[in-house]
């Protein structure tokens, strides 16, 4: 593995001045620029929102056995679940909601 090293890099997302850390994921933007910390959480937190939402469509599809399993499952699994419905394209997006 590639020694860490540290990056003094500019957020392209609110422009701050940030330092990489060790678990910083290169966001191919431009040189210089990154996501830094705060908007990385504020992008994570988006996500799980929808994938929260996904789940509780999930499980209205679902029949009642299985959605009591996916009931029980710990947070962080619905949402590998609904991660994984999204990656299968089993969700399909329309604008204005319900069909
Ligand atoms: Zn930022």
């Amino acid at each position: 593995m590639e020694k860490f090293r540290r990056k003094n890099l500019n957020c392209g997302c609110c422009g701050c001045d940030f330092y990489t850390w060790e678990e910083y994921i290169d966001q191919d933007q431009d040189k210089g620029f990154g996501i830094c910390h705060e908007c990385q959480e504020d992008a994570e937190e988006r996500n799980n929102e929808i994938l929260d939402k996904s789940v509780k469509l999930i499980i209205g599809a679902l029949n009642s056995v299985n959605s009591e399993k996916l009931k029980a499952m710990p947070l962080e699994k619905q949402r590998y679940v609904a991660a994984k419905a999204h990656e299968k394209g089993m969700f399909t997006w329309e604008i204005g909601g319900k069909r």
